[in-house]
């Protein structure tokens, strides 16, 4: 991104200390989807960042929430199809499940059974990256049900955190550092 869009988009997201806990900065970017002008430059941003060529991408996967609001128009444009990896609990049977531990406790997803063919390449997309720990739990999830996760995307990525470090062995990227 230059560096004028990336201004730009910095402007649209809303920082919130000490939610929903104590010690955390929320970075909220729904102000940004919901404003055209960013909207338009992020999508166009994450398909010019793509961090592996678009003819190795099978699917997009989304991580519920905000990854399902960044997945769909990315997936849409490059003429991919959209996985949703949901928190678990959600979808019918039969699924796949994946737990993980967070920070603060323990969590789990899952995606349905079936959709993913064997050898299928993946591309992992969301709105933020911390401790990498959700990205790395999709993966691994995606990756028992034969797929092959070949990289990531994130809007932003938080510094003082090693989630890029943490999932460094695959192509990764991100459009916004924040502090
Ligand atoms: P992590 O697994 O630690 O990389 O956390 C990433 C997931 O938690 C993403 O789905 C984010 O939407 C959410 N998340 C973590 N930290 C924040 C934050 N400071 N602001 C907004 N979302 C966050």
């Amino acid at each position: 991104v230059g560096e004028q869009d990336a201004q730009y988009l910095v402007s649209k997201i809303r920082t919130i200390p000490g939610f929903p806990k104590e010690g955390i900065v929320f970075r909220d970017f729904l102000p940004l989807m919901a404003d055209a002008k960013a909207f338009s430059i992020m999508i166009d941003a994450l398909e010019k960042t793509l961090p592996v060529p678009v003819d190795d991408i099978d699917y997009i996967a989304g991580l519920e929430a905000r990854g399902f609001l960044v997945g769909p128009p990315l997936a849409a444009r490059l003429g991919k199809g959209f996985l949703a990896v949901r928190k678990a609990g959600k979808l019918p049977p039969e699924t796949l499940k994946e737990n993980y531990s967070l920070e603060y406790g323990d969590a789990a997803i899952e995606i349905e059974q079936g959709i993913i063919r064997p050898g299928d390449t993946v591309l992992v997309v969301d709105d933020l990256v911390a401790t990498g720990g959700t990205a790395q739990a999709a993966t691994d999830l995606i990756r028992r049900a034969g797929g092959q996760v070949v990289g990531f995307s994130f809007v932003m990525e938080l510094v003082g955190t090693d989630g890029m470090k943490k999932l460094g062995e695959l192509p990764t990227t991100s459009l916004l550092t924040m502090p």
